[in-house]
C-alpha cells in the first residue's frame, strides 16, 4: 500500500540539518522540525499544528514562523519543536483522514491501523525524543469549526490535582486567549499526553473558526503570532502581573455522548459555542433519552451530532469564578 505520506516522501529535507543565526534546523520527519540553539536559554517549546487537517490558520502561523526562521529574521533562543501533526489530512484538505487524532493520544494509537494511529504513534516519540529540560511548554493550536461567543480560549488539561499556573493563564492572555476551560479528568488529547507524560505546561488552543488557506485574517492571531515568536526569541520573557479579571474560566458539567443511531441535537448547527440555554431546555436526544441543561449558567460547546456512536457529541460547562482556583 502506497504511503498516504507519499507526496512528502520524494527528495526532501527529512533527515538534514541547516545552520542559521547559531542554531540548528533539523528536519526530523515531515512536519517535525526542531531548532536546536547552540546555547538554550532554559526552555523546551512545542507548537504542534494540523491535529485536524482543515484548521488552516495555525499551519499559516507554523509556516510563517519557521520561514523568518530559515531566512534569518527570526532568531531563536529556546529550544523549539515545530509539528505538523497530520500531512496527510492537510492534503485531504479535511479534519482527518480515518480518525480523529485528537482521540489517540497517551497510547490510545496502539488501539488501529488508521494513517493517525501510526502518526500519533510516532509524534509521541519525537515529542519524547525532544522534551529534555525542565521547563517544558506545549501549544497545541488550533480552530473550531463554529462561531464561538468566547473567540479564542484554551482547554487546561487534567492536572491531577497540581495547582493552576497564573503565570501560564497571564500568557494565554497576552495572546488575546482570556477564556480556559478546565478539563477535570484524563483524556487521549494531545495537550494532555504532554502534561501527563512529560509534565509539560501543554494546552489546546482554540484561535477562532476555521477558514480555508488563504482567506484567514491574520490580524486576528497577531497577537499569539507575537508572543509566540516571543517566547522562543527571548531568553527571559516579561509577562504582566497575574490580574484574575483579565480570565474567563469555565468547568466541564457534563459529557453527553452518542450511543444510539437517532441522535439529534436541539439547536441549529451555526449556535456558537459557549451559548447559555435555559434551564430545562432539551439539548439533545440520544434514542429516547432528553438531556436537559440542569444548571443556571450551563453552556455549549463543541457540539457534534455527526460523531460515531460512542463518541462525545457535546460538552457543557459552567462558570466559575478565577478566585475559586488553587493558583501558583
Ligand atoms: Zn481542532
Amino acid at each position: 500500500m502506497p504511503s498516504v505520506l507519499g507526496p512528502y516522501e520524494g527528495p526532501s529535507l527529512i533527515g538534514t540539518a541547516q545552520r542559521v543565526n547559531s542554531a540548528s534546523v533539523e528536519f526530523w520527519d515531515a512536519g517535525v522540525i526542531v531548532v536546536e540553539p547552540d546555547a538554550p536559554a532554559g526552555k523546551d517549546v512545542v507548537f504542534s499544528c494540523a491535529v485536524h487537517g482543515d484548521e488552516t490558520a495555525p499551519i499559516e502561523m507554523v509556516r510563517d514562523m519557521l520561514h523568518d526562521i530559515l531566512a534569518g529574521q527570526l532568531t531563536v533562543k529556546q529550544r523549539t519543536l515545530f509539528l505538523i501533526a497530520n500531512p496527510a489530512a492537510i492534503v485531504n484538505g479535511t479534519r482527518f483522514v480515518d480518525m480523529n487524532m485528537n482521540r489517540l493520544f497517551s497510547g490510545a494509537h496502539a488501539n488501529g491501523n488508521s494513517p493517525e494511529h501510526a502518526r500519533a504513534a510516532k509524534i509521541e516519540q519525537y515529542v519524547g525524543r525532544f522534551f529534555k529540560q525542565q521547563q517544558r511548554f506545549h501549544y497545541d493550536l488550533h480552530t473550531a469549526i463554529r462561531d464561538s461567543a468566547h473567540e479564542k480560549f484554551a482547554v487546561y488539561p487534567f492536572t491531577h490535582g497540581a495547582p493552576y499556573k497564573k503565570q501560564q493563564l497571564t500568557f494565554l492572555a497576552e495572546c488575546g486567549v482570556d477564556t480556559i476551560l478546565l478539563n477535570q479528568a484524563p483524556t487521549t488529547t494531545f495537550s494532555y499526553f504532554s502534561v501527563r507524560e512529560h509534565q509539560a505546561d501543554a494546552f489546546t488552543v482554540e484561535l477562532g473558526k476555521v477558514r480555508p488557506f488563504g482567506q484567514n485574517d491574520m490580524s486576528r492571531f497577531a497577537k499569539a503570532d507575537t508572543m509566540f515568536r516571543k517566547l522562543i526569541a527571548t531568553e527571559t520573557l516579561q509577562l504582566p502581573e497575574f490580574d484574575a479579571s483579565r480570565h474567563h474560566i469555565y468547568d466541564v458539567c457534563r459529557t453527553i455522548n452518542r450511543t444510539a443511531q437517532n441522535f439529534e441535537l436541539n439547536f441549529p448547527d451555526d449556535v456558537a459555542n459557549f451559548t447559555e440555554f435555559d434551564t430545562g431546555f432539551v439539548l439533545a436526544r440520544d434514542g429516547e433519552t432528553p438531556y436537559r441543561v440542569e444548571r443556571s449558567g450551563e453552556r455549549i460547546i463543541f457540539p457534534n451530532a455527526q460523531v460515531a456512536i460512542g463518541q462525545r457529541a457535546l460538552l457543557t460547562v459552567i462558570p466559575l469564578p478565577v478566585e475559586q482556583l488553587e493558583l501558583v
